[in-house]
């Protein structure tokens, strides 16, 4: 489904210069050796300015969904009903990033299974943006 261009910021112009290449990476925080999502300008838990960015596999389990019936965006209405799910990131499940499970039922979401990301090309930009799909479809 189409999905609008996200405008990078200083703080996560990493992100989406990983995404236009195919690569998903996350902020690092060496002294407690987690990742973060989404970007912080320090680590949410010890306050380290310092985080790095790592890449993934960009392997991760649905945790969750809900599908939603009205959304406020215009450009979404005629997709309607669509999945919103959360993904859980397998080296770091606390990370969540979210999904709209393109080719999987509204009503056939499989919780608990292993996805795999994909990265979408926006319209307006041509920004890519990670996108997730059941592993192996
Ligand atoms: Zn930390």
């Amino acid at each position: 489904m189409p999905k609008q261009s996200p405008v990078p910021t200083e703080l996560d112009q990493p992100f989406y210069d990983a995404c236009n290449e195919d690569r998903l990476v996350v902020q690092h925080c060496g002294p407690c050796n987690r990742f973060q999502f989404p970007p912080r300008m320090m680590c949410a838990r010890c306050g380290n300015p310092g985080l790095t960015w790592r890449q993934v596999s960009g392997r991760g389990r649905i945790k969750s969904r809900v599908v939603v019936y009205d959304s406020p965006v215009s450009t979404l209405v005629p997709e309607q009903p669509f999945n919103v799910a959360t993904i859980a990131l397998d080296e770091e499940p606390d990370v969540i990033m979210l999904s709209h499970l393109p080719g999987v039922p509204v009503d056939q979401v499989p919780i608990g299974a292993a996805v795999e990301v994909i990265f979408e090309t926006t319209p307006a930009t041509g920004q890519k943006v990670p996108e997730w799909r059941l592993a192996g479809s």
